[in-house]
């Protein structure tokens, strides 16, 4: 099938250039004048002599430049096949018959007139056949268009076995049938079991689900075919279902094997409900595609096909009715000793130093996926590289820690004085709070080093992972996030942007408190939150416009309260606030022994911010040696830390 699309190509080109010499050469060229004017002209002795010619649709001539600084140029009369006989005659008339004249071509007139039309027809053809082989019929002359560019990778290149895959035991439980049924489908087709066809893998993006699908093949043994669902979603019609056939051939050929569907979202979203503009057809062709395959092959087929979304609440219900996609396998954030798990799998391609704590780094990663925390392992050995170490310290693992989740440290940002001492306010606001609100997570360090977005930050140190959220910590952490908007009101009489993130949390969490969690005693235990498949495009609201007010009511009352009860508890303990605030221009970092230490009115005996800078240009110039990074934190900070409000 191939040289039919080629020859339909090179047809194209071909015609596409022709019609654009004819249009070129077809004497549109140069100033265009009036026979009469080209007359006086040549009269005046302005035409070059010699210079004109009689072409196929325009009389064309030189003239000669008008003065200083100009060229000479073309003039041209436009002729008609009428005007013609009479043109030429006078123009012969005119120059005593010193004219040239070019031949008439005898196509060219014809591909003027058909070329463009011919063109059209061309194209036509192509979209129709296009979308003809789509809908199954006509596979003919055209045959070769949306052949799946799936990626095909056999066992020695996935290469991934359970090994590879941590802290996420209870996934690779459920999926060990289905290798084993992968190894031999004879022994459970005897019996007659039913294994499932489909597997529908959920989880957040980065939790390891393309690593777990590529695990099943590399432990089974069996080819391994992906493709993602934002590749089916192609701008001309019908290609995404013809590319669903093709893999699905292609994969029985190979069977057994294992088809995987990443993003299987983009195209099973479910069908009908909101607004979709383009496209939208054209996904519903492949889903129904995917699900007529899904279909068409018994389990003795021996092919598993196994999709991966973290969207599992929008997809179409018809993909996971029974014989489909009817087993869902969650693959979930990986707790404290998942992560320590996948840390030490990632560690093993990396050369430690006898300092790191694993355990630690493992504690001080809440919510991080298997990718981040490979990232963390990845970013330590580059900065450890960078530092000309022998191997990877703990302090190069809280960097990376920090650096994976807020960004690099902008250490070299040179701050204005007093943007220094609004950042530090804020800071000291969120930090003694933290100290002094028992049922909020205990203050781990802040520091005023700005990082990403944000000009510091304060770290909490998270006792365990947490699952849910009660009452009192809510209120804590929502008065923590008050704390800086109101220190920095306080010590510098200006409010900043700096509050944005600690604004939106707050309102997060009230939000969350009366919507979802029924912790407003005027609204009850009632959920007003709706369905949030966010498919909707207008977004459907199941209670009254008086209740809708209550609840904007509420919300405001919830936040104001913690305002100002933040705002009693730093006025009563001002001269801590401003103790921690100053500490941190000196210092710039803080633990949190030591934040409790200036609380109490205690010197600190660290060096100061400015000694550490003094005594490392000392060392340069004695030196010469530009010194490492990250020596003015304190070298032992656990990474063991959560930002809370920065
Ligand atoms: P997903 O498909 O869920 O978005 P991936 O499987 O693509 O995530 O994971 C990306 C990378 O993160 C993997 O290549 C691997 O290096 C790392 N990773 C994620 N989860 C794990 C895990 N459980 N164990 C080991 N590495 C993991
Ligand atoms: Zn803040």
């Amino acid at each position: 099938m191939q040289p039919s699309r080629g020859l339909f190509g090179l047809l194209t080109v071909l015609l596409l250039v022709l019609v654009a010499f004819a249009l070129l050469s077809s004497g549109g060229q140069g100033q265009r004048v009036q026979l009469a004017e080209f007359e006086t002209l040549y009269r005046n002795g302005d035409i070059r002599e010699n210079s004109v010619e009689i072409r196929e649709n325009a009389i064309m001539g030189i003239q000669r430049a008008q003065g200083e600084g100009e060229r000479d140029r073309q003039v041209s009369v436009p002729i008609n096949a009428a005007t013609r006989e009479e043109f030429a005659a006078r123009i012969v008339e005119l120059t005593g018959g010193k004219v040239s004249s070019r031949p008439t071509s005898q196509w060219m007139p014809v591909l003027l007139t058909f070329g463009p039309f011919l063109l059209i027809v061309l194209l036509i053809w192509y979209f129709i056949s296009r979308s003809l082989r789509s809908a199954g019929g006509g596979a003919g002359m055209l045959g070769s268009f949306g052949k799946s560019r799936h990626r095909t990778l056999s066992k020695e290149m996935t290469g991934v076995t359970f090994k590879d895959v941590a802290g996420i035991e209870e996934a690779k439980d459920e999926v060990s049938e289905i290798i084993e049924f992968l190894k031999n489908p004879k022994k459970f087709t005897r019996i007659g079991g039913r294994i499932p066809r489909g597997v529908l893998l959920t989880g957040d993006p980065g939790c390891g689900k393309t690593l777990l699908a590529k695990a099943i093949a590399g432990e089974a043994d069996v080819p391994f075919f992906s493709i993602s669902g934002s590749d089916f979603v192609e701008m001309f019609v019908g290609v995404g279902a013809s590319r669903v056939r093709d893999l699905f051939k292609q994969a029985k050929e190979s069977a057994p094997c294992i088809i995987f569907l990443d993003e299987i979202d983009a195209v099973g979203r479910r069908r009908g409900g909101g607004f979709s503009s383009g496209g939208h057809d054209e996904r519903e062709q492949t889903l129904n595609a995917i699900l007529v395959e899904m279909d068409g092959f018994g389990s003795a087929d021996g092919v598993i096909v196994i999709a991966a979304t973290n969207r599992p609440d929008v997809l179409d219900p018809a993909l996971i009715r029974p014989g489909r996609f009817d087993r869902q396998i969650a693959v979930p954030l990986p707790d404290v000793k998942g992560r320590l798990e996948i840390l030490k799998v990632h560690a093993k391609k990396v050369r430690l130093g006898p300092n790191v704590d694993m355990e630690r780094t493992a504690r001080g990663t809440p919510m991080f996926s298997g990718a981040d925390l490979a990232a963390i392992i990845n970013e330590a050995a580059i900065s450890a590289t960078l530092g000309n170490k022998e191997f990877i310290e703990q302090e190069d693992l809280e960097e990376a820690r920090d650096k994976v989740k807020f960004g690099r440290a902008k250490r070299s940002r040179v701050r204005e004085k007093d943007e220094n001492k609004l950042v530090a306010y804020h800071e000291a606001g969120h930090a003694v709070l933290q100290v002094l609100l028992p049922d909020s997570d205990p203050l781990h360090k802040v520091t005023i080093i700005p990082r990403g977005a944000a000009g510091g930050a304060t770290f909490s140190l998270p006792e365990k992972d947490r699952m849910g959220y009660g009452l009192k910590w809510l209120l804590a952490t929502m008065r923590v996030c008050c704390g800086g908007r109101i220190a920095e009101e306080k010590a510098m009489g200006d409010v900043s942007s700096g509050a944005s993130q600690d604004i939106s949390q707050v309102t997060q969490i009230a939000r969350a408190m009366i919507l979802e969690w029924g912790m407003s005693e005027k609204l009850g235990f009632v959920r007003y939150s709706g369905s949030d498949t966010k498919e909707a495009f207008v977004h459907e609201r199941d209670f009254s416009d008086g209740t809708a007010r209550i609840i904007d009511e509420e919300i405001r009352r919830i936040v104001d309260e913690a305002y100002a009860d933040a705002r009693r508890m730093l006025e009563e303990h001002w001269t801590q606030v401003a103790g921690v605030a100053e500490a941190l221009l000196r210092y710039e970092t803080l633990t949190a022994a030591e934040v409790e230490r200036v609380m109490a009115g205690q010197q600190l005996d660290k060096p100061t911010v400015a000694d550490l800078l003094k005594s490392e240009a000392d060392k340069v110039r004695s030196e010469r040696k530009t010194p490492r990074d990250g020596h003015d934190e304190s070298p032992d900070t656990p990474p063991g830390a959560l930002p809370s409000p920065a």
